[in-house]
Formats: structure tokens, sequence, C-alpha cells
């Protein structure tokens, strides 16, 4: 960031460390985002940035910038995975049904939190005594359809007058632990980073120039990837970059899946599928590639490269949007155990992708050509 290029004003945001530790404490299953939205409000109130939400429940900012320019949408998803409450038994235990990618393997013996209208109630995902276990089950993966929540109720009676019902969120109970080394591990790190990483892009941009940006803290992508498509309809934007994890491969169970590894900077998506059911994935367009490679280069940020099979975002959606499609390509931060319920996470990544992205929207200038000719 350039001093000379703006003027200078005093930091009014907590640090991305707090905002990220504030965000990820906050249970917001997809389709149940009010809450995390409601704190990245406030937040846009502290900058003086006004803000408004769509029907879905997509939140949205425009940080207005020279309209001779393609304007540029930049968006993280506030919403989570996680449960639903499926029915309460006669005895107060609870069945779920899941929603998004829910790792069966890593559910079993976790706290949750049961998200009633009447507040947040905590329980526990127990499994069969350790002591009264046989050799073969010890091995076995219990899938979520034989766990339920024991949240100390003795009866269905009890747990229907402390507000559970059939539909109750439940996330993994939230959790922060802060690591050696810069890193940090715990709930919803998919994708409160990206939220705490567009907050401090909104702090950056305040009285830059260069294009129009618009902020958006979209919703269900962990559902069915399309929660931000009204808020890029109505946003129209020609350039929209999605901030998500991307997978760390560094761990030696990860290595043959790529290179991305933790401390090494951001990444930016080369290529990205998914064939089982959703048939879709983002190949970025060439010139925001190179944009992004010479931003790098600019900020002095290294920029890792990633080419993924098996997850994608929201952003496969977007590019098809409009009357001439918008140019895309997916920015993000390595992360270690996704989807767990301590998802691991390198402070220095998303702080080096914050000016990543500054640095980009800064070097988009009238000769920046969007239409790939023949
Ligand atoms: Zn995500």
């Amino acid at each position: 960031m350039s001093g000379a290029r703006r003027p200078m004003s005093d930091p009014v945001l907590p640090s991305l460390r707090e905002l990220l530790a504030e965000l990820m404490r906050i249970p917001g299953l997809a389709g149940h985002e009010e809450r995390v939205a409601a704190a990245i409000a406030r937040h846009l109130d502290a900058l003086g940035l006004e803000h408004r939400s769509d029907r879905l429940g997509n939140l949205m900012t425009t940080l207005p910038g020279d309209p001779e320019l393609p304007s540029v949408m930049v968006f993280a998803h506030m919403d989570q995975m996680g449960l639903l409450v499926r029915a309460v038994e006669a005895d107060g235990r609870i069945r779920l049904e899941r929603q998004g990618g829910v790792p069966d393997r890593a559910l079993a013996a976790q706290a949750v939190v049961l998200c009633t209208d009447a507040g947040d109630l905590p329980g526990v995902l127990g499994i069969k005594s350790h002591h009264a276990t046989s050799p073969e089950e010890k091995l076995r993966v219990v899938p979520y359809t034989d766990l339920a929540v024991d949240a100390g109720f003795a009866s269905k009676a009890e747990a229907e007058a402390a507000g559970v019902r059939i539909g109750t969120p439940v996330t993994y109970a939230p959790r922060v632990h802060e690591l050696a080394n810069g890193r940090i591990a715990g709930t919803a790190i998919d994708d409160r980073a990206g939220c705490a990483a567009l907050l401090a892009l909104a702090e950056a941009r305040r009285g830059a120039q260069g294009p129009t940006l618009h902020l958006v803290w979209s919703v269900q992508e962990e559902h069915n990837l399309r929660g931000v498509l009204p808020a890029a309809r109505a946003l129209g934007p020609d350039i929209a970059i999605a901030v998500d994890l991307m997978l760390a491969c560094d761990t030696p169970e990860m290595a043959s899946r790529g290179d991305l590894r933790l401390g090494g900077g951001p990444a930016m998506s080369l290529f990205s599928f998914h064939g089982r059911g959703t048939l879709n994935g983002v190949i970025p367009h060439p010139a925001l590639v190179r944009l992004v490679e010479s931003a790098a280069g600019a900020a002095g940020v290294p920029l890792q490269r990633s080419v993924h099979v098996g997850a994608l975002t929201d952003l496969s959606y977007i590019q098809f949007e409009g009357d001439e499609g918008v140019a895309c390509i997916d920015l993000g931060f390595p992360v270690r155990y996704s989807h767990q319920a301590t998802e691991l996470v390198d402070l220095a990544d998303i702080e080096a992708l914050v000016r990543l992205l500054d640095a980009a929207l800064d070097r988009i200038t009238s000769d920046l050509d969007l239409v790939r000719r023949a």
C-alpha cells in the first residue's frame, strides 16, 4: 500500500487476527448466516460504509471508483458446513442430518452447539464407551446417521422445551486455538478467514483510486454453491474474484496433491473441477492470471499455484452471468484439515492475500482487455 496514493488514516478495525477470531466464534450454518452478517455489518458501520442485504442474506457494500474501469466484485462466503436436527428421540437424544461436506470420521466425539431460537445449547456427539468397544469396532468410522447429540436432556419434551426442534442448526462448538508461528486452528476458517480478509481489504481501499469495488459476503456456498448469484446479478461486475481456502499439501498424507504450503503465501487457482453431481469448475481468465502475477511481484508477495479436482467455489456459477460472462479468478489461502473442527491456517498468508488483492486492484487500468478475441 502506498501512503502517497491515499490519505493516511488511523486504523478503524481490529487487527486481522482479532477479526478472524471473532468471526470463527460465531456459528453460521448455511442458510443461517444472520449472526455472521451482523458482526461484519458492525465493522462496515465503523468504516462508514453503507451496506445492504438481499433476500437470501448476501451482504454487500460498494466502494465507488472510476466508471471507465472494469468493475470488480470480491466475495467470500459467510456460511459454514454442519448439521441440522432431523429428529428428537423419546430419550432426548438428537439425531442429525448433514449439510455440506461433513466428514463422518471427524465427527465422532465432537462437541457441538445447537443454535435454537432461545440461544445456543452445548451438546456432545458421544460414541460407545472405549472400555466396551470390540477390537473391530475400534477401527470403524461411525457414520453420522448412527450418531446422536447428547445435550443432557432426559426426554423429548425437555429438549423441545429448551427450543430444540426439527431444523435447528448444529455446528461444531466454536473454538479458536492460537498455535506457534502465527498459526491459528479452529472452527469455520472456511471461509471466515475470507470474510475477515474482505473487511481488511475494505479498510485498505478507503480513499483509493481505481475501479469500482463491490465487496460481498455471500451465503449458502456450502449448501449449493449458488447463494451468491443474486448479488452477482444485482451488481453486474466485469471481474469477480472469489476468496476462499485452498488445500495445503504440506502434510504427508496430502503430499501427492500439490505444492501449496502453509506460510508460503496466498494462492491462485489455475484449474478447479468437481464432477460428482456438480460438473463445474473455474479456469481463470488469462488476463487476470497475468494481473495477479504482476501484482504479487509489485507487492512483494509470494504467490502459490493450485490445480485441483474435487473442490470448487461459487465462482463457478458467476462466470456464466451477464451477456458477456464475467472474468473470474479464485484467490485463496492454504488451509490444512478442511471441514474439520480444527481447520488450520497461517495468519501471514491471509495478511499477504489482502496486500495482493489491494495491489491487483491498483493495477486494473483502462488497458486491461477482458475480451478474448478469435
Ligand atoms: Zn469455503
